[in-house]
């Protein structure tokens, strides 16, 4: 049997790391496995949609070379896949199941359930449906539905024994029956319920692995009742574990660290991006710590997905992203940063702007970090840290250094990285000193900063007459 997957996300806004890392996952089970992987949008919760996020998942999907085989938009022969037009699919297998004794018409209102609600509070116990309608019977439930009273459908729980399944992550599940809630499974509005669509369309897209987040690891039993209902096979089950953040704070798709389109527009690289997700929770056989998406399809393997919650640093994003910026070819990597820079480039040469970004190419760890870095080649004049002014207050040999290397940069008339490499030198024999007291005063009085690239090309260009300026200032 073709092994199929799928990724149902909800459209109630931008997607962040830990919904991509769902997606991952699920595609990377199917790719595993030679299977198809599928996009179901799940749009049942009306209030919670939000416009523009349906397109914004199938954008960052396609960016992220996650291209689903089938589901919304592409299509495919289990369709539709927007779970808002499959009401009249929901609706029938809801009936059956009520015609078959597995559930039943509950008309029970808001007041009364907000009773129960007080009740339990007052108890300390959890809230769950007392089961009050499942008795009604089905004749007379039928009678007041066709007199227009409102109603849910509810799931009929056995009330003995247990329901078990085997997780694939998280190994045996098992729950009492007995704790288990007669669930709703159509609303009153005719929406169904997560609870009851996952069930039924899992099984009509012939779902064979399930991977979602660990929150659904106990409500399953439920959904296994369910398949047991209508004599249904069910899929394999990959609950995954929660997604934490290095610092503490909650994954959200209002932060930048973790809002996609956020990440992207400061520059932050589908691969990269890609290739750490992957690491959060799952770990391949040998310590490889690189993949392109070809080869995490390769080496995925369910089995090794974990039970610790992954956690996401952004500061290990920013290292996987400056390995893949760093492995660009030079072409392809200045295309790619150009349109990060926010400076007047009018004046300045194509040569120039290339050679600028190319040397700063394996000092930035995203896109915008270009800025940051190459700021004071535009900037009439710049600010020195407290790190920096420590540095140049620190040794009485230091303004010699500086104004020996300014006056031999003076005297250089054909400009090149030759002849600023002579300067250098003549600097370092005529006041015997080397190291970092000859290059850090250079360094910082020329470009502003302590650390940088090699400092005979940050010089180089800086130019004669803006270097010999910095450096007098
Ligand atoms: N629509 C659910 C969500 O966004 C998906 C859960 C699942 O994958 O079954 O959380």
């Amino acid at each position: 049997m073709k092994v199929r997957t799928r990724f149902a996300p909800s459209p109630t806004g931008y997607m962040h790391i830990g919904n991509l890392r769902s997606a991952l996952f699920a595609y990377l089970t199917a790719k595993s496995m030679d299977g198809d992987f599928i996009l179901r949008i799940e749009d049942t919760d009306q209030e919670r949609k939000v416009d523009g996020a349906v397109e914004f998942i199938l954008n960052t999907l396609n960016m992220m070379g996650l291209n689903p085989d089938e589901g919304a938009e592409k299509g495919g022969n289990f369709g539709p896949y927007y779970q808002s037009q499959r009401l009249d699919i929901y609706k029938k297998y809801a009936e059956k199941l009520v015609e078959d004794g597995y559930a039943y018409y509950c008309f029970c209102d808001e007041e009364r359930l907000e009773k129960l609600r007080e009740i339990a509070n007052a108890r300390k116990v959890p809230f769950t449906y007392d089961g009050h309608c499942s008795h009604i019977p089905l004749e007379e439930a039928k009678k007041r539905i066709a007199n227009g009273e409102k109603y849910v459908i509810r799931q009929k729980m056995p009330k003995e024994g247990v329901t078990s399944y085997v997780d694939t992550v998280y190994g045996e599940i098992k729950v009492e029956n007995s704790t288990l809630e007669d669930q709703i499974l159509i609303k009153s509005d005719g929406f169904p319920t997560y609870n009851f669509a996952n069930v039924i369309d899992d099984h009509l897209m012939e779902i064979t692995h399930v991977n979602r987040g660990n929150e659904y690891l106990s409500s399953t039993p439920k959904y296994l009742l369910l398949y047991e209902a209508f004599g249904w096979e069910s899929p394999i089950y990959i609950h995954q574990p929660l997604v934490i953040k290095a610092d503490g704070t909650k994954i959200s798709k209002r932060n930048k660290d973790d809002n996609l389109m956020d990440l992207i527009s400061r520059g932050f690289l589908p691969e990269a991006i890609i290739n750490y997700i992957a690491l959060i929770g799952w770990a391949p056989k040998d310590n490889q710590e690189f993949f392109s998406l070809k080869e995490l399809e390769k080496a995925f393997d369910i089995h090794r997905i974990s039970t610790a919650p992954g956690c996401y640093d952004i500061k290990k994003l920013e290292w996987f992203n400056s390995h893949y910026i760093k492995e660009m070819d030079d072409e392809k990597y200045l295309n790619w940063i150009k349109p990060f820079l926010k400076f007047d480039i009018s004046n300045k040469s194509d040569d120039w702007i290339n050679k600028l970004l190319l040397t700063y190419k394996t000092h930035i760890n995203c896109g915008e970090m270009i800025n940051d870095v190459v700021k004071n080649f535009f900037a009439k004049s710049y600010e020195l840290d407290d790190e920096c002014k420590n540095f140049l207050a620190s040794d009485e040999i230091i303004p010699l250094v500086i104004e020996k290397f300014a006056s031999e940069i003076e005297q250089i008339n054909d400009w090149n990285t030759d002849n600023i490499n002579i300067a250098i030198e003549n600097t370092k024999n005529g006041l015997n000193v080397k190291g970092k007291l000859l290059y850090m005063p250079l360094r910082i009085k020329a470009s502003g900063f302590m650390h940088g690239p090699e400092l005979d090309a940050c010089i180089y260009l800086l130019g004669k007459e803006k270097t010999l300026e910095n450096l007098r200032k």
